[in-house]
């Protein structure tokens, strides 16, 4: 028996034989055993789901002389004309490469002669989301006003490209993916007509493959019989499907959650070994951590996702291992390789590295990150939880108090009586060690509401944690808390500014050196106007005074340099934080 590919051997000649869109067949049923079809139809699903298969029974059954409950009868001189391919009167184009506005004008005067031995003249327009624009609107006018002898059936996997002008003049029917199931008995049936079997496991394999579409499953199982016989195992199956299947993505994505990046570079490579193209890879990839993403964050939405209910347990089973944080930066970092692998010859490379990026997640900590965290270290800082600042003994030198340290780190701004709070350890922690959040009740509005440096320094007097090389100091402490480099002083030391402008001016100044008690910090030439600004006396005061909480009697010097600023000084602020891992983006 000469083959025949297993899909055209598959043909449902009856609405009946159409699987899994009950929902269609029995609207147009009635209609054609009521002779009361529509004169435009629209047929949208993804592909494999029987749009073209139900739009040529449709076209015989409107045809049909004596329609059975609104199926062709297959018998009547109109069913033998229809049967044999070819009919004059049903036309089907393929509107992928037929989408001019002249190939439209052409059907449009075809349709214009009244059918030669049907009752109906019927158009079926295939990817009809491929027409021009202009071709839409030739297509408007005939759908607006068609003769009564004819009928249009569009077809199309993208219906959101079609202009609502159409969509509205024609009655639409949604196609829905087949289920697991369907797919599992429609093709033992066909098999077994065809004289082939294959093993209930590899029939979920290739039904899985599929994602919803009869048409893929047939010429994947076709596939396997071409490779391995008429009897075909599971392990057969999986053999031939290898790494095109979904659950390929599965296993690696299993496997790049888990941090396993040896694991995920060698299915990469299998990846290659098969010769399949690393850009389409990286796309299923990316649109699986969208699934796991969007699994996570909706529960069950097999609409949104457009994936079978079968699909859709595994998204969610696969996306319950895994914190949302983690799916969105395998999403990025795969989109961004994405994007970027066009324009690169060898795109391997970027999506290895993109591979072990998401293997370590650790390791990508964004900037924006970083502020927000030093932002809060900011604000714990001026509500008086640092350990430094030496000179507040000077406004308050009760030495009782130096024993035990009060944190006021628990109240509110809003409240500066000294409610004593409990007792911290918190001495030896500079702040720029300590990651403690802030408090849950501190917002941004909290630091306008702040009290002046003086009134924290009263209800928060500290020990002094700086014995320095001044001799200043009243009693040397038991450690040193602070920085005794000049970056780490500047750092301190803007810290304690009461003025979040003057702050951010000085935020802008490189810390350059620290010597004879005196701190020299520099802006660049291009950083003038800031430079003049830090060094008005209206701002130097108070910058002084914050510089000499952290050392007492130093003195500070503006000056120009050529070091890069602020963005430099953010970035070894942010290491300093986070240590040497960090990358910045
Ligand atoms: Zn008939």
């Amino acid at each position: 028996m000469a083959y025949r590919a297993l899909y055209r051997q598959y043909r449902p000649a009856r609405f009946a034989d159409v699987i899994g869109q009950e929902h269609i067949t029995t609207t147009l049923k009635h209609q054609v055993s009521s002779d009361r079809p529509a004169h435009a139809y629209l047929f949208c699903g993804t592909r494999g789901t029987g749009k073209t298969t139900s739009a040529r029974i449709l076209a015989r059954a409107v045809n049909c002389l004596s329609p059975e409950e609104g199926e062709p009868c297959g018998k009547c001189e109109a069913c033998l004309i229809t049967a044999a391919e070819g009919a004059s009167d049903i036309t089907e184009i393929d509107a992928a490469s037929n989408n001019s506005v002249n190939d439209v004008r052409d059907l449009i005067e075809n349709s214009q002669y009244a059918p030669l031995n049907l009752r109906r003249r019927v158009f079926i327009i295939d990817e009809v989301h491929m027409l021009s624009g202009a071709a839409f609107n030739a297509l408007l006018k005939t759908l607006e006003e068609p003769p009564e002898h004819i009928l249009f059936i569009l077809a199309t996997t993208e219906p959101q490209k079609l202009p609502a002008t159409i969509i509205s003049r024609c009655q639409r029917f949604d196609f829905h993916r087949l289920s697991i199931t369907d797919i599992k008995s429609t093709l033992k049936s066909v098999l077994s007509q065809a004289g082939a079997s294959i093993e209930d496991g590899g029939l979920t394999l290739i039904a899985r493959a599929a994602q919803g579409g009869m048409r893929d499953a047939l010429s994947l199982a076709d596939q396997c019989l071409a490779f391995c016989g008429d009897v075909v195992t599971t392990k057969n199956v999986y053999d031939v499907l290898g790494s095109m299947e979904d659950s390929f993505l599965f296993e690696i994505s299993k496997s790049l959650l888990a941090s396993n990046a040896p694991e995920a570079l060698r299915m990469l490579d299998s990846i290659m070994q098969a010769g399949r193209d690393l850009s389409v890879f990286a796309a299923d990839l990316a649109a699986h951590f969208r699934a796991l993403l969007l699994s996570k964050t909706c529960g069950r939405c097999e609409d949104l996702l457009d994936c079978t209910e079968d699909t859709m347990t595994r998204y969610l089973e696969q996306a319950k291992g895994a914190s949302e944080a983690r799916l969105m930066l395998a999403l990025d970092r795969l989109i961004a390789a994405q994007n970027d692998m066009r324009y690169l010859p060898s795109p391997r490379a970027l999506l290895e590295s993109a591979l072990v990026h998401i293997c370590r997640p650790e390791d990508s900590v964004s900037l924006a990150n970083i502020e927000a965290r030093l932002d809060r270290l900011e604000a714990q800082i001026k509500e008086g939880l640092p350990a430094q600042a030496p000179a507040q003994q000077a406004v308050s030198p009760e030495p009782a108090k130096q024993t035990t340290v009060e944190a006021p780190v628990s109240q509110p701004a809003q409240k500066p009586e000294p409610t004593p709070a409990k007792a911290e350890p918190a001495q030896e922690a500079a702040p720029w060690t300590d990651l403690t959040p802030p408090p849950e009740t501190w917002s941004p509005e909290d630091e306008y509401t702040l009290p002046p440096q003086e009134e924290i320094v009263k209800i928060a007097p500290k020990p002094d944690p700086v014995p320095a090389k001044a001799a200043h100091a009243p009693k040397p402490a038991s450690k040193p808390s602070g920085s005794t480099d000049a970056a780490g002083i500047w750092r301190e030391a803007i810290a304690n500014i009461p003025n979040m402008f003057v702050q951010a001016l000085a935020r802008e100044a490189v810390a350059l050196h620290f010597e004879n008690n005196t701190l020299t910090v520099g802006f660049t030439d291009a950083q003038e106007m800031k430079h003049k600004s830090l060094n008005a006396p209206i701002n130097f005061e108070p910058t002084q005074r914050a510089l000499q909480a952290v050392k007492p009697d130093a003195k500070l010097v503006i000056t120009t340099t050529k070091k890069a600023p602020a963005s430099g000084q953010a970035e070894e602020l942010a290491k300093a934080l986070f240590g040497d891992k960090l990358t910045i983006e």
